[in-house]
């Protein structure tokens, strides 16, 4: 869905989109929505600028990094952001790198995106580290076995989930 700033009435309106889980490509092979994604706003338009206040609410599955376990995660946040037009972002660019500026997003001056900003939004919640559980144990490299479901009796090694991944490829495993 995009926004188109001349149908906006006096330089304001309200957005609401509910993208069910095939319907948002969120671009990372990593996570997949395990729910359908909502998100709502407001917009406004000053002069150049554009201001969007809203909030995303969905659910996100992504694999454990230890043992690849499939996991969920809820996720909810409120946002607000700054848009400038991308040639008024490159004027202000070239007198002043201001702090304000750096935390600005550039759009064509036309309209604004909103599965991006979904996307986006989305994406900032997923953790850069996920585990099952704070103490999952991954699998042992030895024999490949779910160490979480008890010792096999392989001497303990270092537990990459990397190798494990490799591991069970190369015995056809999935
Ligand atoms: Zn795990
Ligand atoms: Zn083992």
């Amino acid at each position: 869905m995009r926004i188109e700033l001349v149908n906006l009435e006096h330089g304001r309106g309200d957005f609401a989109q509910v993208y069910q889980p095939d319907e948002l490509n969120l671009d990372d092979e990593r996570v997949s929505l395990c729910s359908p994604a909502s998100i709502s706003g407001k917009i406004r338009q000053s002069g150049m600028e554009v201001f969007i206040n809203g909030n995303v609410d969905s659910c996100v599955q992504v694999d454990c990094d230890r043992c690849l376990r499939p996991l969920q995660l809820p996720v909810k946040s409120d946002f607000s952001l700054e848009y400038i037009p991308g040639n008024e972002y490159e004027a202000n660019r070239t007198v002043e790198l201001t702090e304000s500026l750096m935390s600005v997003s550039v759009f064509d001056g036309e309209s604004i995106d909103v599965d991006e900003i979904a996307k986006e939004q989305i994406l900032l919640q997923v953790p850069t580290r996920s585990l099952c559980k704070e103490d999952c144990k991954g699998f042992c490299l030895t024999c490949g076995a779910d160490r979480n479901a008890g010792e096999c009796g392989c001497s303990v090694g270092d537990t990459d989930p990397r190798w494990a991944a490799l591991k069970d490829l190369m015995s056809g495993k999935s």
